[in-house]
Protein backbone atom coordinates (compact mmCIF):
# COMPACT_ATOMS: atom_id res chain seq x y z
CA UNK A 1 0.00 0.00 0.00
CA UNK A 2 1.32 3.23 -0.56
CA UNK A 3 0.44 6.60 0.51
CA UNK A 4 2.10 9.83 1.00
CA UNK A 5 2.45 10.87 4.77
CA UNK A 6 1.86 14.38 3.76
CA UNK A 7 -1.64 13.78 2.30
CA UNK A 8 -2.88 11.97 5.25
CA UNK A 9 -6.27 14.01 6.52
CA UNK A 10 -5.88 16.23 9.69
CA UNK A 11 -7.91 13.25 11.30
CA UNK A 12 -5.30 11.08 11.07
CA UNK A 13 -2.32 13.11 11.84
CA UNK A 14 -4.10 14.81 16.17
CA UNK A 15 -5.39 11.05 16.74
CA UNK A 16 -1.43 10.53 16.79
CA UNK A 17 -0.44 11.11 19.99
CA UNK A 18 2.07 8.58 21.85
CA UNK A 19 2.39 9.85 25.26
CA UNK A 20 -1.10 9.72 25.89
CA UNK A 21 -2.18 6.58 23.59
CA UNK A 22 0.74 4.52 23.75
CA UNK A 23 3.14 3.69 20.98
CA UNK A 24 1.07 0.61 19.25
CA UNK A 25 -1.70 3.24 18.63
CA UNK A 26 -2.13 2.96 14.88
CA UNK A 27 -2.87 4.93 11.74
CA UNK A 28 -6.23 4.09 9.97
CA UNK A 29 -3.95 2.39 7.66
CA UNK A 30 -3.24 -0.41 10.22
CA UNK A 31 0.38 0.91 10.18
CA UNK A 32 1.92 2.72 13.08
CA UNK A 33 3.34 6.07 12.84
CA UNK A 34 7.01 5.61 12.31
CA UNK A 35 7.04 2.54 10.15
CA UNK A 36 4.24 4.29 7.64
CA UNK A 37 7.23 6.87 7.62
CA UNK A 38 9.67 4.75 7.84
CA UNK A 39 8.36 1.84 4.54
CA UNK A 40 6.88 4.13 2.28
CA UNK A 41 9.24 6.41 -0.20
CA UNK A 42 12.75 6.08 1.84
CA UNK A 43 15.71 4.67 0.95
CA UNK A 44 16.11 1.71 3.34
CA UNK A 45 18.68 1.62 6.51
CA UNK A 46 18.31 3.30 9.22
CA UNK A 47 18.53 3.17 13.56
CA UNK A 48 15.26 3.29 15.63
CA UNK A 49 16.13 3.12 19.40
CA UNK A 50 13.52 2.34 21.91
CA UNK A 51 14.82 3.91 25.42
CA UNK A 52 13.42 4.15 28.93
CA UNK A 53 13.51 2.78 32.14
CA UNK A 54 13.03 -1.31 33.41
CA UNK A 55 9.28 -2.03 32.82
CA UNK A 56 8.28 0.83 30.87
CA UNK A 57 7.79 -1.36 27.64
CA UNK A 58 10.54 -1.73 25.51
CA UNK A 59 10.97 -5.52 25.16
CA UNK A 60 7.53 -5.61 24.29
CA UNK A 61 7.90 -2.70 21.25
CA UNK A 62 10.96 -4.32 20.17
CA UNK A 63 8.82 -7.50 20.09
CA UNK A 64 5.66 -5.95 18.31
CA UNK A 65 8.47 -4.69 15.62
CA UNK A 66 10.64 -7.77 14.83
CA UNK A 67 7.01 -9.82 15.02
CA UNK A 68 5.62 -7.30 12.18
CA UNK A 69 8.78 -7.38 10.09
CA UNK A 70 8.26 -11.38 10.25
CA UNK A 71 5.08 -10.69 8.67
CA UNK A 72 6.50 -8.40 5.98
CA UNK A 73 8.76 -11.39 5.28
CA UNK A 74 12.04 -9.82 6.11
CA UNK A 75 14.80 -11.50 7.05
CA UNK A 76 15.29 -10.79 10.94
CA UNK A 77 17.95 -11.66 12.95
CA UNK A 78 17.42 -10.45 16.98
CA UNK A 79 20.37 -10.28 19.36
CA UNK A 80 20.58 -9.73 23.12
CA UNK A 81 22.92 -9.11 25.35
CA UNK A 82 24.06 -12.31 27.15
CA UNK A 83 23.69 -10.23 30.65
CA UNK A 84 20.22 -10.31 30.42
CA UNK A 85 18.78 -13.88 31.36
CA UNK A 86 15.23 -13.02 32.94
CA UNK A 87 12.10 -15.23 32.89
CA UNK A 88 12.64 -17.33 29.65
CA UNK A 89 16.62 -17.55 29.50
CA UNK A 90 19.72 -16.65 27.41
CA UNK A 91 17.91 -17.20 23.69
CA UNK A 92 14.33 -15.19 23.86
CA UNK A 93 13.74 -11.75 24.20
CA UNK A 94 11.34 -11.41 26.78
CA UNK A 95 8.91 -9.07 28.15
CA UNK A 96 7.82 -8.88 31.46
CA UNK A 97 4.04 -9.94 30.41
CA UNK A 98 5.42 -12.97 28.52
CA UNK A 99 5.95 -12.06 25.00
CA UNK A 100 9.02 -13.50 23.72
CA UNK A 101 10.97 -14.59 20.64
CA UNK A 102 14.25 -16.09 19.50
CA UNK A 103 16.84 -14.25 20.38
CA UNK A 104 21.01 -14.54 19.70
CA UNK A 105 23.41 -13.82 23.16
CA UNK A 106 26.06 -11.51 22.55
CA UNK A 107 28.47 -10.44 24.74
CA UNK A 108 29.85 -7.59 22.25
CA UNK A 109 29.25 -5.76 19.31
CA UNK A 110 31.90 -7.45 17.60
CA UNK A 111 29.71 -10.58 18.17
CA UNK A 112 26.98 -9.01 16.78
CA UNK A 113 28.93 -8.28 13.35
CA UNK A 114 29.78 -11.69 13.22
CA UNK A 115 26.95 -13.61 13.90
CA UNK A 116 25.09 -11.81 10.98
CA UNK A 117 24.21 -12.98 8.24
CA UNK A 118 24.81 -11.16 4.71
CA UNK A 119 20.94 -10.72 3.59
CA UNK A 120 20.03 -9.89 6.59
CA UNK A 121 17.52 -6.83 6.33
CA UNK A 122 16.26 -5.99 9.93
CA UNK A 123 18.87 -6.32 13.18
CA UNK A 124 16.94 -5.94 16.38
CA UNK A 125 19.10 -5.88 19.92
CA UNK A 126 17.11 -5.66 23.15
CA UNK A 127 19.35 -4.46 26.18
CA UNK A 128 22.02 -2.62 24.21
CA UNK A 129 23.12 -0.35 27.65
CA UNK A 130 24.83 -3.68 28.13
CA UNK A 131 27.21 -3.76 24.70
CA UNK A 132 30.10 -1.50 24.03
CA UNK A 133 30.61 1.52 22.10
CA UNK A 134 31.59 -0.28 19.40
CA UNK A 135 27.67 -0.53 18.74
CA UNK A 136 27.49 2.77 17.45
CA UNK A 137 29.81 2.35 14.84
CA UNK A 138 28.31 -1.51 14.07
CA UNK A 139 24.47 0.53 14.18
CA UNK A 140 25.81 3.15 12.05
CA UNK A 141 27.42 0.44 9.45
CA UNK A 142 24.41 -1.58 9.36
CA UNK A 143 21.76 1.45 8.40
CA UNK A 144 24.60 2.40 6.08
CA UNK A 145 24.26 -0.16 4.08
CA UNK A 146 20.63 -0.43 4.49
CA UNK A 147 19.67 -2.58 7.35
CA UNK A 148 16.77 -1.29 9.61
CA UNK A 149 18.94 -1.60 13.23
CA UNK A 150 16.08 -1.71 16.05
CA UNK A 151 17.83 -1.09 19.47
CA UNK A 152 16.01 -1.25 22.79
CA UNK A 153 17.96 -0.36 25.89
CA UNK A 154 18.30 1.34 29.49
CA UNK A 155 18.69 5.08 29.25
CA UNK A 156 20.18 5.44 32.88
CA UNK A 157 21.90 3.07 35.25
CA UNK A 158 20.57 3.14 39.24
CA UNK A 159 21.69 6.30 40.07
CA UNK A 160 19.77 8.61 37.23
CA UNK A 161 23.54 8.58 34.89
CA UNK A 162 23.00 7.62 31.09
CA UNK A 163 24.21 4.32 30.57
CA UNK A 164 26.97 2.83 28.34
CA UNK A 165 26.49 3.68 24.39
CA UNK A 166 22.54 4.93 24.99
CA UNK A 167 23.54 8.28 24.82
CA UNK A 168 25.31 8.46 21.87
CA UNK A 169 22.83 6.09 20.17
CA UNK A 170 20.30 8.61 21.19
CA UNK A 171 21.84 11.02 19.01
CA UNK A 172 22.24 9.00 16.02
CA UNK A 173 18.99 7.48 16.05
CA UNK A 174 17.22 8.34 13.13
CA UNK A 175 13.93 7.89 15.52
CA UNK A 176 14.27 7.38 19.16
CA UNK A 177 11.08 6.68 21.36
CA UNK A 178 11.26 7.31 24.85
CA UNK A 179 9.07 5.24 27.34
CA UNK A 180 8.31 5.47 30.29
CA UNK A 181 6.90 3.30 33.14
CA UNK A 182 4.26 3.59 36.11
CA UNK A 183 6.22 4.77 39.57
CA UNK A 184 5.31 2.08 42.10
CA UNK A 185 5.54 4.44 44.54
CA UNK A 186 3.40 7.60 43.65
CA UNK A 187 1.54 5.97 40.11
CA UNK A 188 2.78 8.79 38.03
CA UNK A 189 5.34 8.17 35.06
CA UNK A 190 8.17 6.65 36.01
CA UNK A 191 11.78 7.27 34.43
CA UNK A 192 14.28 5.52 36.89
CA UNK A 193 15.57 2.72 38.01
CA UNK A 194 15.58 2.27 41.64
CA UNK A 195 17.84 -0.20 42.75
CA UNK A 196 17.30 -2.04 45.78
CA UNK A 197 19.35 -4.25 48.16
CA UNK A 198 17.47 -6.31 51.11
CA UNK A 199 14.65 -4.02 50.51
CA UNK A 200 16.65 -0.79 50.52
CA UNK A 201 17.53 1.81 48.21
CA UNK A 202 21.11 0.64 46.43
CA UNK A 203 24.07 3.23 47.60
CA UNK A 204 25.40 5.57 44.55
CA UNK A 205 29.00 3.81 45.47
CA UNK A 206 27.63 0.55 44.16
CA UNK A 207 28.43 -0.86 40.68
CA UNK A 208 26.87 -0.18 37.92
CA UNK A 209 25.96 -3.26 36.84
CA UNK A 210 25.35 -6.49 39.22
CA UNK A 211 25.10 -9.81 38.01
CA UNK A 212 23.78 -12.26 40.05
CA UNK A 213 23.31 -10.01 43.11
CA UNK A 214 20.81 -9.80 45.81
CA UNK A 215 19.05 -6.51 44.18
CA UNK A 216 16.06 -6.00 42.97
CA UNK A 217 14.91 -2.74 40.50
CA UNK A 218 11.39 -0.86 40.98
CA UNK A 219 10.38 1.52 38.25
CA UNK A 220 9.91 5.04 39.89
CA UNK A 221 9.78 8.90 38.98
CA UNK A 222 12.44 11.38 39.72
CA UNK A 223 10.96 12.42 43.12
CA UNK A 224 10.92 8.99 44.53
CA UNK A 225 13.93 7.58 43.13
CA UNK A 226 16.50 7.51 46.13
CA UNK A 227 20.47 7.14 45.23
CA UNK A 228 22.16 7.64 49.44
CA UNK A 229 25.81 8.17 49.01
CA UNK A 230 27.75 5.74 51.47
CA UNK A 231 28.22 8.52 54.11
CA UNK A 232 24.51 9.73 54.15
CA UNK A 233 21.98 8.68 56.70
CA UNK A 234 20.33 6.12 55.37
CA UNK A 235 17.40 5.47 57.26
CA UNK A 236 16.19 9.12 56.55
CA UNK A 237 15.99 8.25 52.70
CA UNK A 238 13.66 5.31 53.06
P1 LIG B 1 11.17 -3.33 29.55
O1 LIG B 1 11.74 -4.08 28.39
O2 LIG B 1 11.12 -1.84 29.31
O3 LIG B 1 11.82 -3.68 30.87
P2 LIG B 1 8.88 -5.06 29.20
O4 LIG B 1 8.47 -4.86 27.77
O5 LIG B 1 9.67 -6.28 29.50
O6 LIG B 1 9.63 -3.74 29.71
O7 LIG B 1 7.60 -5.12 30.15
C1 LIG B 1 6.59 -4.14 30.14
C2 LIG B 1 5.42 -4.68 30.95
O8 LIG B 1 5.79 -4.77 32.34
C3 LIG B 1 4.19 -3.81 30.98
O9 LIG B 1 3.37 -3.99 29.86
C4 LIG B 1 3.49 -4.25 32.26
O10 LIG B 1 2.65 -5.35 32.03
C5 LIG B 1 4.64 -4.75 33.14
N1 LIG B 1 4.93 -3.91 34.30
C6 LIG B 1 5.35 -4.38 35.51
N2 LIG B 1 5.62 -3.36 36.35
C7 LIG B 1 5.37 -2.21 35.68
C8 LIG B 1 5.49 -0.80 36.01
N3 LIG B 1 5.92 -0.38 37.20
N4 LIG B 1 5.16 0.10 35.07
C9 LIG B 1 4.72 -0.31 33.86
N5 LIG B 1 4.60 -1.60 33.49
C10 LIG B 1 4.93 -2.55 34.37
ZN1 LIG C 1 6.88 8.58 42.05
Amino acid sequence: MQFQVKSLPHRHLVSYDRSRLGLATTLSTGLCPLESVLFHGTRPGWIELIAGVMFSGKSEELVRRVRRAVIAKKRVQVFKSHLDARYAGLYTVSTHDGGLVDAEPVDSSEAVLRALRPDTEVVAVDEVQFLDDGIVAAANGLADRGVRVVLAGIDMDFRGLPFGPMPTLLAIAEIVDKLQAICVVCGGPASRNQRLVDGKPALWESPTIMVGGRESYEARCRHCHRVPRADEDQTALL
